[in-house]
């Protein structure tokens, strides 16, 4: 069922609601692959009936050519839920429907989980995603909304914005999703030559081997190795290669035995920009 008006989404979800039914909210911005895919199963796994958003949301983009250049295929999308779950509601609203007639991010205090990697090369990237799930919440008024590792500091800013909020939704967390070769599906992919698709499998490789690394390397050492690596590889550019205290998220030298760490990747492969991270334990 595809739905692109607010009021007729909510009468939809009045009516599960008054029979009883959880709902689970899976917000993306279209173009879905198996990534998608899997937390919508997941969401399928802890609610009784999903809402799968798909809205590219303008002020969460920094970079105008990359909205513009950004995949959109309603009806293959559609088409590609009502192939893998014809029980999903997709909600695709128009930007007004989100924004009313001021298409403009509000800011939040999200401190230091925004002051670096997505946070600092994608300046009021995260308020555009805290106006955005801020809104989508108030409209769906989900039980649970469902959220990918593969942007991991999002998933904690989104944590983050409903504790700000008050917002009585409960986020939930969910693995990466890869395919054979370990690169993680991203809409961003589709953009991606073959070869290109063979090639961002850069990406997995030095995430592994930073993993491998670091019981036994210094991460100043790590960093280095992942750097040599990219510049071995000049179809890329490497943006960030960080690693961060996975508590506060504030990039690190140093390391405790006591604190959990994760290592975060953004690289430019052509024009096409690619970000993935992985948990260093
Ligand atoms: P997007 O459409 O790229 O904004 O993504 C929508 C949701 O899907 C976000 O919560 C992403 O983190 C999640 N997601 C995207 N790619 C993957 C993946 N490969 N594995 C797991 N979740 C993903």
């Amino acid at each position: 069922m595809v739905i692109n008006s607010k009021k007729s989404l909510q009468e939809t979800l009045e009516i599960a609601k008054k029979e009883g039914n959880t709902i689970g909210l899976v917000p993306t911005m279209g173009a879905l692959h198996e990534g998608h895919l899997s937390l919508i199963n997941f969401a399928y796994s802890q609610c009784d009936r999903v809402v799968v958003s798909i809205f590219v949301n303008p002020t969460q983009f920094n970079n105008a050519a990359d909205l513009e250049k950004y995949p959109r295929d309603l009806s293959k999308d559609a088409e590609f839920l009502k192939t893998h779950n014809p029980e999903t509601i997709v909600f695709t609203p128009e930007i007004k429907e989100i924004y009313s007639d001021e298409v403009k991010s509000e800011s939040f205090e999200f401190g230091n989980f925004v002051n670096f990697m997505e946070g600092e090369f994608r300046t009021g990237h995260f308020d555009g995603v805290g106006s955005v799930l801020k809104r989508l919440f108030d409209i769906v008024k989900p039980d649970k909304a469902f959220f990918g590792e593969k942007d991991y500091q999002q998933l904690r800013v989104v944590k983050k914005l409903v504790e700000i909020t008050g917002q009585p939704v409960e986020i939930v967390g969910c693995p990466t999703s890869r395919n054979k070769f370990g690169l993680a599906q991203s809409s961003r992919n589709f953009r991606l030559s073959d070869s290109q698709l063979k090639e961002a499998e850069l990406i997995y490789e030095a995430l592994t081997r930073a993993k491998k690394m670091f019981s036994t390397n210094s991460v100043e050492t790590i960093e280095k190795e992942v750097e040599q690596l990219f510049q071995a590889h000049p179809s890329f550019e490497l943006e960030y290669f960080s690693i961060v205290k996975e508590k506060d998220l504030i990039p690190t030298k140093t390391k405790e035995s006591e604190e959990n760490y994760r290592a975060f990747i953004a690289a430019f492969l052509g024009e096409v920009r690619l970000i993935d991270n992985m948990a260093l334990y």
